[in-house]
């Protein structure tokens, strides 16, 4: 079996001004292929060639590390095209919204909390919104790592995620990764973050 690089729902440059059409090209042809391929190249005839890139997560404290590293990045970049969408906006609605009022006090103090786990990410990795047993917490990671792994600080199923490293916002922002989080909040499919937090 061999993991395939997802095509994205909607065009290159849908999220401009946003996120440059530059950027989304090369994040997907160039560094999301690259995972891809990496991974595929380093199971294939090993053990782990059968597995689900969520079984291979989940033992990612035991497989070598370029397959954590480019599994991790497989599985996270296929969550990050997910979860962003041409003119998002929307707000969290329903059980969604009530289990982030729940577990943060409002919207706007998840926002917060997310947006600094972002921030405060030193180098490269990801900011997560992890669903642990029925309750919602912010996490970040180092690399491709993610909460799936044994080895994350927070350990759940992320339903939101946003990648901080450098090649995912540098050429419109630079060293502004702040500002890269606020255009974040305008972009997200807030229906398929429903979808994973359901399950
Ligand atoms: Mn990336």
């Amino acid at each position: 079996m061999s993991f395939v690089l997802p095509n994205l729902d909607y065009a290159y440059n849908a999220l401009e001004p946003l996120i440059d059409a530059r950027t989304m090209e090369i994040h997907h042809t160039k560094h999301h292929a690259a995972y891809t391929n990496n991974l595929n190249n380093l199971i294939a005839g090993t053990e782990l060639e059968n597995l689900s890139i969520e079984a291979i997560m989940a033992k990612a404290d035991t497989v070598p590390a370029g397959v954590r590293n480019n599994g991790g990045g497989f599985y996270n970049h296929n969550l990050y095209w997910k979860v962003l969408t041409p003119g998002g906006s929307k707000e969290p609605k329903g059980a969604l919204k009530d289990a982030i009022v729940r577990d943060f006090g409002s919207v706007e103090e998840f926002k917060a909390k997310f947006a600094a786990a972002a921030a405060t990410r030193f180098g490269s990795g990801w900011a997560w919104l992890v669903k642990v047993n029925d309750s919602l917490v912010v996490g970040s990671t180092p690399n491709q790592d993610n909460p799936m792994m044994p080895v994350s600080e927070v350990k759940g199923t992320p339903i939101l995620g946003i990648d901080v490293w450098e090649h995912a916002y540098y050429l419109n922002y630079q060293n502004r990764r702040p500002d890269y989080v606020e255009a974040f909040w305008q972009l997200i499919n807030w229906d398929v973050v429903a979808d994973y937090f359901h399950g």
